[in-house]
């Protein structure tokens, strides 16, 4: 099995304080009458289902929002006992699960809806609707026909959402054109609870906010919207071990492509990490490392497994075999790194959680040991398959 063989020597730090500080600080942002939905889909972005769910519910999280069936029955299988809706719901398929769980479907198209219009008991869900993003959704002509055959007064929706396209850039007129048809949509479906805004959506304003917001992104740590000062805390670390320390002359190539050549006679340390980790193989000869507080640059490609680091004005004892490299910590982001590699945040983050090994860290005054009780847990496995 690929888990048992994964290095527990890269190592992905997680501060569960952080995220319940996060959940607390966009709670705050939009006031006591907008719900703080948590999205944890696709293991709460790499980070641990389970273990994140809980730390939310802690932080007084009430409703989690999945990408799949999977991960539902997994919250329930661990007795995660809040209002768990999932966005890929197949309701058509496995109404009998979402009945037997207590699980909240989001509909996404007509089908969906026939399912929840032909069930044998009123059903809890949630409409998704769309405004301009062509994912998932009813269209307003499918709104409108569903409207007027009288099906949300027979099974109304609990909340109708919808998704923004452009929220990272608050002057984009998408933001306004999704926003206006929303109401336009989510007028028909009245009584129904609203949700439009996702994490950056939160900073476009109030406007945005409506009854819910859905917030993924910003809970970990994430400022998609480029918020200046950054609100948030980072919650993610990364550590990984030098293997050895090797002189190389002056002149000579380091790694694939010779993309870097030793300017001086250079100590480089191998260290154990590679874009199996989920590191980005474009960040070569772009970041540095921080050996016990000391910076170092990365020279080279990144390999599958190793990368090399110029060491040559780190002090030996810090960056010798065994020694621990920072990659990412409250200097240097995932955002951080992202922006370096030109690469996407999230895609970063649901990357290194599935590559590394994931330790949580609980500052929470509730929790022993401060100031870090540190515990190791595996990745989750999913002990409940779904019959067909
Ligand atoms: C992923 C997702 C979110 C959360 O997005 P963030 O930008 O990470 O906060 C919210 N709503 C929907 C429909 C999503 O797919």
């Amino acid at each position: 099995m690929l888990a048992s063989v994964r290095p527990a020597d890269v190592v992905l730090e997680i501060d569960l304080s952080a995220i319940q500080a996060n959940f607390q600080t966009i709670s705050a942002l939009v006031g006591p009458k907008v719900k703080v939905a948590a999205v944890v889909k696709s293991d709460a972005y790499g980070l641990g289902l389970v273990k994140i769910a809980g730390a939310l519910i802690e932080a007084g999280c009430d409703l989690l929002l999945v990408g799949n069936l999977h991960e539902a029955l997994l919250l329930r299988s661990s007795h995660i006992g809040a209002d768990v809706a999932v966005f890929c719901d197949e309701f058509a398929r496995y109404g009998g699960h979402y009945r037997s769980n207590g699980l909240i479907p989001v509909v996404n198209n007509c089908v969906e809806l026939d399912a929840i219009s032909g069930a044998p008991e009123p059903q809890t869900y949630f409409l998704n609707v769309e405004t301009g993003f062509s994912r998932l959704g009813l269209a307003f002509g499918d709104v409108r026909r569903e409207y007027l055959s009288g099906i949300f007064k027979r099974r109304p929706p609990s909340v109708v959402l919808s998704h923004l396209a452009c929220s990272e850039r608050a002057g984009d007129a998408m933001n306004l054109l999704q926003r206006d048809r929303f109401q336009a949509t989510s007028d028909l479906l009245k009584p129904a609870l609203r949700s439009l805004a996702a994490s950056a959506g939160v900073w476009l304003g109030e406007q945005y906010h409506f009854d819910m917001v859905r917030v993924g992104s910003a809970l970990y740590g994430l400022n998609n919207a480029g918020i200046r000062p950054n609100p948030l805390k980072p919650v993610a670390s990364l550590k990984a071990k030098t293997l050895e320390v090797r002189k190389v002359a002056r002149g000579e190539a380091v790694g694939y492509g010779a993309t870097f050549r030793t300017a001086r006679a250079s100590r480089i340390a191998i260290v154990a990490i590679g874009y199996r980790n989920g590191l980005p193989w474009a960040c070569a000869n772009k970041i540095s490392v921080r050996f016990a507080g000391y910076s170092a640059p990365l020279i080279g490609r990144v390999s599958m497994e190793y990368i090399t680091i110029d060491v040559t004005d780190v002090p030996e004892t810090l960056c010798g075999p065994g020694r621990e490299a920072e990659l990412l910590g409250d200097v240097f982001t995932v955002d951080d790194l992202a922006a370096t590699a030109g690469v996407h945040p999230q895609e970063v983050l649901t990357r290194l959680g599935v590559g590394c090994a994931r330790r949580y860290l609980d500052r929470s005054p509730a929790s022993a040991g401060f100031p870090g009780n540190l515990t190791d847990a595996g990745h989750e496995h999913d002990p409940r398959a779904i019959p067909g």
